[in-house]
């Protein structure tokens, strides 16, 4: 298991290429327990947000395990009703309370809310200047809202958090990302569990001795994106993190991305931040 293995943001953080997302966990037995388990299979990067409920659970968590702190990576989300330049540093002090820590290492703007996000990037930039947080970035911004963004930022966002699967493979936003040095982080990278019957990932996972999850997971490092597969059990976290010892031909990883049908799960951009 290479769980430790790391890819550097733009500001020289490293970041654990693969994590444990814990959206829809509930707060309480069910995140602890998740979170217990991933921390013994060796996962030390955890996906969490304050929309999902569940940060004090994430904390106990944390808490309660000898891993030591700065062998972990916590990330967490602004919600949508947080943002705003003085609600950032109030959302910003609740998550840390609920999660228990006194530093987060990456703090994430969930959605790009329009009219806000921007004000919310300037109290973000703020806490980052401050120490309060090793890196900040977005979630769900498509090229334009990154445009509005940097018209005006100080502090480029080191990451960018988007629904990414084999049907939605956000082209344009990962080139756009590339060029700017931030880094791409998949969210659903199972597609929440959709796909996995496609003829192509059946095919790998038979020529590979892998499951279909872990060739799509195998997918994502493969073109440098962070993923965060979400697994309460213990023998699906372990298969979600047992994809370092196998690789994935360039035709291959293209006959995956031919899946790409501009299939979301969740909402557009646009929608949810109008
Ligand atoms: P996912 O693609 O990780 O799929 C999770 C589902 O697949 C779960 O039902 C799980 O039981 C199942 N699963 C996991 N491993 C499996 C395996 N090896 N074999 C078969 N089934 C398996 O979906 P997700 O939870 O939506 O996304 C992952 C994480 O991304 C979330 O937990 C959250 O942290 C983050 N996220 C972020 C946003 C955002 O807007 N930024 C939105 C959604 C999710």
């Amino acid at each position: 298991m290479t769980l430790t293995q790391t890819t550097t943001l733009h500001n020289g953080v490293q970041i654990p290429l693969v994590g444990l997302g814990v959206y829809k966990m509930q707060e309480g037995g069910e995140v602890e327990e998740a979170i217990q388990s991933a921390l013994d299979v060796g996962y030390r990067h955890i996906d969490t947000a304050s929309f999902y409920g569940n940060e004090e659970g994430v904390g106990t968590a944390i808490k309660q395990s000898d891993v030591p702190r700065e062998e972990l990576f916590v990330t967490t989300k602004i919600w949508n009703d947080e943002q705003g330049y003085d609600e950032t540093f109030e959302a910003f002090q609740r998550s840390l309370d609920k999660l228990g820590l006194d530093k987060l290492d990456l703090y994430l703007v969930h959605w790009p809310i329009k009219g806000k996000f921007k004000d919310t990037w300037r109290a973000m930039e703020q806490l980052y200047h401050e120490g309060k947080v090793g890196a900040i970035g977005v979630s769900n911004f498509m090229p334009h809202h990154l445009d509005e963004l940097m018209k005006d930022a100080e502090v480029k966002p080191m990451v960018n958090q988007i629904e990414f699967h084999p049907e939605l493979i956000q082209q344009e936003t990962r080139d756009y990302c590339k060029k700017h040095d931030i880094a791409i982080e998949a969210w659903s990278p199972l597609g929440r569990g959709h796909y996995f019957d496609a003829p192509i990932l059946k095919q790998l996972a038979e020529k590979y001795n892998k499951t279909p999850a872990q060739i799509i997971l195998r997918w994502d490092l493969h073109q440098g994106v962070i993923t965060i597969p979400k697994s309460s059990k213990r023998k699906r976290q372990e298969e979600n993190a047992d994809i370092f010892d196998f690789k994935l031909t360039d035709d291959e990883i293209d006959k995956i991305s031919a899946l790409d049908n501009n299939g979301r799960i969740g909402p557009h951009p646009d929608e949810m931040g109008a």
